[in-house]
């Protein structure tokens, strides 16, 4: 059976970039048709599943591999300043669709959560202090602590400090304002609301397997169950896929997505099963990643909220897959290969076998050896109170480089045809939290005309009232936005 139907939008992949996505369209303009597929029976069941990924509002309040140091020993903040923005752009969308009754406020979606840096011994000390100092320059992270003092540190977060080796020095960095977020429920609760809007379907069991591109429209193809067989004919398509981005964005054919390849990584975490140790730490801790190690393998010990339960979990470890989905297939990575992409990603290939490495001694890991990589941070953890549990996929950016032929990037990356009929999202990193921001790049990419009309504008000031402004250079709208998602997300921290 066969079925043909046309729509104005088509989004692939029900995670929280799709989600986003379709909200703000709807929102812009309440009569556009919008298709949705998603291969599995529910939404949000790959990375943006709350297990799946850290829950971190990344603000780069904790996060180190946002600020490097820079080879004269001063801090670079600009991706920082960046991130931290990116945030407050995502807080003011979703304090818009709470307050204006959109979408309900989904149960653990979003809270109050301390954001600390945590280091040791004298070299790591000194860096976290000039992170500080450089930090302080700019408004967004006003309100930060530094501390080298044990017993203070010791107060914030007693289960890293409890019999820790008293001889090494040790710094923190602690910033109220951090939080907890459940992109699970948040995507989840998108997505009821835009299926309750006219014109919208979201089709489950649906996997999208081919696009084709004929005159002016996209023919999108699509399996379900049995025979069932769709295609939908549309102007635009959102390629949300996750790590099955890469494989439907080659599949399109766009000149653009010449030479675009993907690495994938698994994730673990260590879960506690202990109630009474995860009630004494109440933090996000973040350390320094290990030298080789990839940025997305930074250690961090999490209080999380999951099914209104307090968690706590240590993580990630990362490892060595050809999966790029966590439901995919071991062929993935192989089929991904193709003539446009072969040498760039033997290139990287070439140029990161130290990643390739560890990532394959993480997987080899005993529990004995994830033990010691926890006691690093919580010195007294016992194995038993410990279990491991599977995160999600990431698929990393391989691409083309007129310098060194290929090179394996670690953010995100919206890729899209000249002609803006076409976008897919790659990469996972800083990923959810910026969802909205990285949205609204690409509307102006794919609908530049929609998005100069007075109308959008407006609309979107009054989703984002910072709209336009890097909030990095503005205190007083800074503050001002700030108290009004806090007050909103019913966060509990308090502006200065
Ligand atoms: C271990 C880990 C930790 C992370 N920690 C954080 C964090 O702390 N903070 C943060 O902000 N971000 C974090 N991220 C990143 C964040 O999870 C992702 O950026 C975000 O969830 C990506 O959302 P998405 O909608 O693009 O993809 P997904 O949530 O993966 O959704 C893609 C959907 O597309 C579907 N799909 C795939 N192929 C097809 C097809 N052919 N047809 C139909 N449907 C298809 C999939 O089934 C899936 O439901 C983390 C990621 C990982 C893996």
């Amino acid at each position: 059976m066969q079925n043909i139907s046309k729509a104005d939008v088509v989004l692939i992949g029900a995670g929280i970039m799709s989600a986003t996505l379709g909200m703000l369209l709807k929102q812009l303009n309440p009569s556009i048709s919008i298709e949705i597929f998603e291969r599995l029976d529910s939404a949000a069941a790959e990375s943006s599943d709350a297990w799946n990924n850290a829950g971190t509002g990344h603000s780069a309040f904790c996060e180190l591999n946002y600020t490097p140091e820079k080879k004269d020993g001063t801090i670079d903040i600009s991706k920082a300043v960046k991130i931290a923005e990116s945030f407050e752009v995502s807080k003011q969308f979703w304090a818009y669709l709470v307050d204006n009754k959109i979408i309900r406020q989904p149960d653990d979606f979003i809270r109050s959560i301390p954001h600390i840096s945590f280091v040791w011994g004298d070299k790591n000390t000194q860096y976290l202090r000039k992170r500080y100092d450089a930090l302080q320059q700019c408004h967004l992270f006003k309100g930060m602590q530094f501390s080298t003092d044990k017993n203070e540190i010791a107060e914030w977060i007693p289960l890293v400090m409890q019999d820790r080796n008293n001889d090494e020095p040790v710094a923190a960095t602690k910033m109220d304002l951090g939080t907890d977020v459940n992109f699970g429920s948040l995507t989840r609760c998108m997505f009821d609301c835009l299926t309750q809007l006219p014109n919208v379907h979201l089709r489950y069991e649906h996997e999208v397997s081919d696009i084709e591109q004929h005159d002016d429209h996209w023919h999108i193809h699509t399996k379900g169950h049995g025979d069932n067989k769709r295609i939908v004919l549309s102007r635009f398509v959102f390629i949300g896929a996750g790590g099955g981005s890469l494989p439907l964005l080659l599949k399109s054919g766009i000149p653009e997505a010449e030479g675009y390849g993907g690495f994938p990584v698994s994730g673990q975490w260590l879960r506690c099963k202990y109630e009474a140790i995860v009630q004494r730490h109440h933090a996000k801790v973040y350390g320094l990643a290990k030298a080789g190690s990839p940025p997305m393998s930074v250690p961090h010990l999490d209080t999380r909220w999951i099914k209104g339960k307090q968690e706590l979990l240590f993580g990630p470890y990362a490892g060595f897959t050809t999966k790029f989905l966590k439901h995919g297939s071991s062929f993935d990575l192989f089929k991904s290969v193709k003539f446009s992409n072969i040498k760039p990603m033997v290139i990287a290939g070439m140029h990161n076998i130290p990643l390739t490495k560890y990532l394959i001694e993480q997987v080899m890991q005993t529990p004995e050896e994830r033990l010691d990589a926890l006691k690093e941070y919580y010195p007294d953890a016992k194995k038993e109170d410990w279990e491991l549990v599977v995160a999600g996929y990431r698929v990393q950016v391989i691409k083309k480089d007129e310098e060194e032929g290929g090179i394996l990037e670690f953010g995100t990356e919206v890729v899209s045809a000249k002609d803006g009929s076409i976008a897919a999202l790659l990469g996972a990193s800083p990923g959810a939290s910026t969802a909205v921001s990285i949205m609204l790049d690409l509307l102006k990419k794919c609908f530049p005309e929609q998005m100069q009309t007075t109308a959008w504008q407006q609309k979107i000031k009054q989703m984002i009232p910072s709209y336009g402004v890097p909030l990095g250079d503005n205190a007083v709208l800074l503050k001002k936005v700030r108290n009004h998602t806090t007050r909103v997300l019913g966060l509990n921290y308090s502006i200065a």
